[in-house]
């Protein structure tokens, strides 16, 4: 089992806190899904034949893609790799380029599940985030995709913004849960190196939100997701019960993986690949038959680490059995050694013969996660 990532790198506007990888949009549209077609071809044994279980139109804003391109890229997949029946395929959307006949479209073609940037329902915050979408488009987005007959429908938010409060996130929070949503990615605004919003911070035009409000508003989320049946399942990610995003959960649990186009990164249990940042280099590397892919090998301690980062994100945790037979003694008495702090305190726990981090700590998750790994 494994998935194929696709990025679409197109943005029609650069959002002041996106560190992604992106570019303008601009002819290179219509020549950028034959460039997909042809990268898959040159790079599918990468993951070797296995059934594919996920696919993920992610970017970038892939909603600039009609639903033809979509569905001639998901036929050249289905050429090359044998796709599970119950495949989970999703798209990730900008609400503002949403219309009936697109999101009819994306559906006939199989995807079957819509991940939606609304990032936020107010205004002023839209304003502040530098998003091209209204409130008005945000809610509409939800409407329009139930209508289309999308029945798996994520939306993200973003929460920790200056000048927010723990009203103006409740008001958020209570509009996402009164739409047909089956998913919520919730996420920390974080101030990236090279974004408008990292200058600005720098520079004293904005100030950090107090760490104590962000604490109350993750802890409201909480609360909220609880009694409308969404279960914390990861860090950022809370779902109905069978709705947890079968893509994002196969990266927490180190399945094997195709990242296709600009600045995608792939895995295959041995080797981690990434493409370059830089569309012209990416597409070059295609033209001539030789992807500009970087790669490098996994030795067993990344190994180690890598797996206590993606699973220690999960509700799950990590499973001991796994890691007594996959890894030396000396390793996992390490680990224990680095976690007795946090296991005297309860910040990790151990359940069912997994370690495991309470969700109710997962705000403070990556400073535990750090205590964890093998440095030396
Ligand atoms: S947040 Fe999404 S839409 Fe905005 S610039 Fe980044 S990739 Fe593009």
């Amino acid at each position: 089992m494994a998935g194929i990532y696709i990025h679409v790198p197109f943005c029609k506007k650069k959002c002041l806190y996106c560190d992604f990888f992106s570019i303008g949009i601009s002819s290179k549209v219509y020549e950028f899904p034959l460039f997909i077609e042809n990268e898959l071809l040159l790079r599918k044994g990468f993951i070797g034949d296995v059934p594919i279980d996920t696919i993920y139109f992610g970017g970038g804003t892939p909603s600039l893609l009609l639903p033809e391109i979509i569905s001639n890229t998901l036929n050249c997949i289905a050429k090359n790799f044998s796709v599970s029946k119950n495949s989970e395929i999703t798209i990730e959307v900008n609400p503002d380029d949403l219309t009936n006949d697109l999101l009819i479209g994306y559906y006939t073609t199989g995807v079957n599940r819509i991940s939606i940037g609304i990032q936020s329902f107010l205004e002023n915050e839209l304003l502040f985030l530098g998003r091209r979408h209204s409130a008005v488009a945000a809610e509409k987005s939800v409407e329009l995709s139930v209508n289309a007959g999308f029945k798996n429908i994520s939306i993200d938010l973003i929460y920790g913004l200056p000048n927010s409060n723990i009203n103006s996130w409740e008001y958020n929070l209570r509009k996402a849960f009164s739409l047909d949503i089956k998913h919520l990615s919730c996420y920390h605004l974080t101030y990236e190196d090279g974004t408008v919003l990292y200058r600005r911070l720098k520079e004293d035009k904005i100030k950090e939100l107090e760490e104590s409000i962000s604490v109350q508003q993750f802890n409201l989320l909480r609360e909220l997701a609880n009694q409308k049946g969404f279960a914390h399942y990861e860090v950022s990610n809370f779902a109905k019960e069978g709705y947890n995003s079968r893509h994002n959960t196969s990266y927490w649990q180190g399945i094997h993986y195709l990242g296709l186009g600009p600045a995608a990164h792939s895995y295959n249990g041995l080797q981690r690949e990434w493409n370059p940042n830089s569309y012209r280099e990416w597409k070059l590397g295609i033209k001539s038959n030789k992807p500009a892919t970087q790669f490098e090998n996994i030795d067993a301690k990344t190994r180690f680490n890598e797996l206590l980062l993606t699973h220690l994100r999960t509700a799950v945790g990590v499973n001991l059995d796994d890691l007594t037979k996959n890894f030396s003694r000396a390793m996992v008495e390490k680990l224990f050694i680095n976690a007795q702090n946090h296991l005297k305190i309860s910040t990790i726990e151990i359940k069912n013969n997994h370690l495991l981090i309470p969700s109710e700590y997962f705000f403070i998750s990556d400073g535990i996660i750090k205590d964890l790994l093998i440095v030396d």
